[in-house]
């Protein structure tokens, strides 16, 4: 029998964060002149009304802290999804709504279900808090086929549409397994559902253990803010804040309050952004398609695609050396594929414009 010694630099850890691999963001590059296509970030700035707000409450009154209850902001979310405050929680991004979501409500010895190809980071709350994930495979057109779900489960945790193929649920699917599954919470993240997804919000009355996740990181062009928020019955809202307490009793500072409240106030702002990016989507797709691309269809604010004579790491580097920054990830199946973000029009097409001169014409 071998015994290791303990590394010592990680002897006072917990052990559950031993083994942990951290989620590891995108590259966020220094200096000026990239076009970034790698973090599924919107190419647009916010909303004007969101900036004005947020420099008018940069003032003295920094000195206090903010609302603790974030009600000001709670009102607008409810009463834009036809709920009640009390239905609404606030958090710094939803990663951190979510992070709340696993330690609150799922964890009851039973493993957690998710896409097999999803957001990364589900994987990573299941470790730090110690719950086992299983992951559920996608089927041979990478969609999520939510039959599979029913099975022993502590939580299961679907994106809408999926990250990274951008592939969307009907909300008849969800519906179907929520009246199926009813002996846990089914987490649906939503950080890309403005751009073309049907959102599982108008069935938070129906269901109490639907908490529906979102963020303003996307579709209102404010990733560097840090707000998302979930919607749910008061008692599983009631979990998220008893946790949050528990870290720290102010969900967002007061510049962040503003901002958030007047970006979402601003819906025009919103529906154009989105407009734009999903028209360069299509053209993006239609061009990628061209150029022997296969793009899965995407609802989201990116494209997953392969090209089935060039290797995705290769074509990642040489994109990243005309200073293009594309995501690649290393899961065996889509370890073929980039996932491009849509950029802003301009973008789109210098990628095109590199993405022509790489790939050789189809003979
Ligand atoms: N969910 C999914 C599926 C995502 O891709 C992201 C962004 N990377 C998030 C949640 C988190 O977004 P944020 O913390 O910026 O709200």
């Amino acid at each position: 029998m071998s015994t290791t010694a303990p590394d010592p630099a990680t002897r006072f850890w917990s052990p559950a964060l031993r083994g942990l691999s951290a989620y590891t963001p995108g590259e966020q590059p220094q200096g000026t002149g990239w076009v970034k296509l790698n973090t599924n970030e919107c190419p647009y700035p916010p909303s004007p009304l969101a900036l004005q707000r947020m420099a008018e409450a940069a003032d003295e009154r920094l000195r206090l802290y903010p609302d603790p209850t974030a009600l000001a902001l709670r009102q607008t979310i409810a009463a834009q999804h036809g709920l009640r405050p009390e239905q609404v929680f606030v958090g710094n991004g939803s990663d951190e709504v979510l992070a709340h979501a696993f330690m609150g409500l799922l964890r009851h010895g039973q493993p957690v279900l998710v896409p097999d190809i999803s957001y990364s980071f589900y994987p990573v709350y299941c470790a730090l808090y110690g719950v086992p994930c299983q992951p559920v495979p996608l089927d041979e057109h990478f969609r999520v086929r939510v039959a599979d779900y029913l099975q022993p489960n502590s939580g299961i945790v679907l994106p809408n549409p999926n990250a990274p193929t951008g592939i969307a649920l009907p909300l008849e699917d969800i519906r179907w397994l929520l009246a199926r599954n009813t002996g846990s919470v089914l987490v649906v993240d939503e950080a890309y559902v403005d751009f073309g997804a049907e959102s599982a919000a108008s069935l938070v009355d129906e269901f109490p253990h639907l908490l529906v996740v979102q963020t303003l990181s996307k579709s209102r062009g404010l990733a560097g803010l840090r707000v998302g928020f979930a919607l749910g019955h008061v008692d599983l809202i009631q979990a998220l804040t008893t946790v949050k307490d528990s870290f720290n009793s102010y969900p967002l500072d007061r510049v962040a309050l503003a901002g958030a409240q007047a970006a979402l106030e601003d819906e025009a702002h919103t529906a154009s952004l989105t407009r734009r990016i999903v028209d360069s989507r299509e053209w993006l797709a239609r061009e990628l398609t061209a150029l022997g691309f296969e793009c899965l269809p995407s609802r989201a604010n990116f494209l997953l695609v392969r090209h089935p004579r060039h290797s995705a790491p290769r074509l990642q580097q040489d994109l990243r050396d005309r200073k293009i920054l594309v995501r690649h990830f290393k899961q065996p199946r889509i370890a073929e594929h980039l996932r491009i973000t849509v950029g802003s029009q301009p973008e789109c097409e210098a990628l095109v414009a590199a993405l022509r001169e790489l790939i050789d014409p189809v003979r």
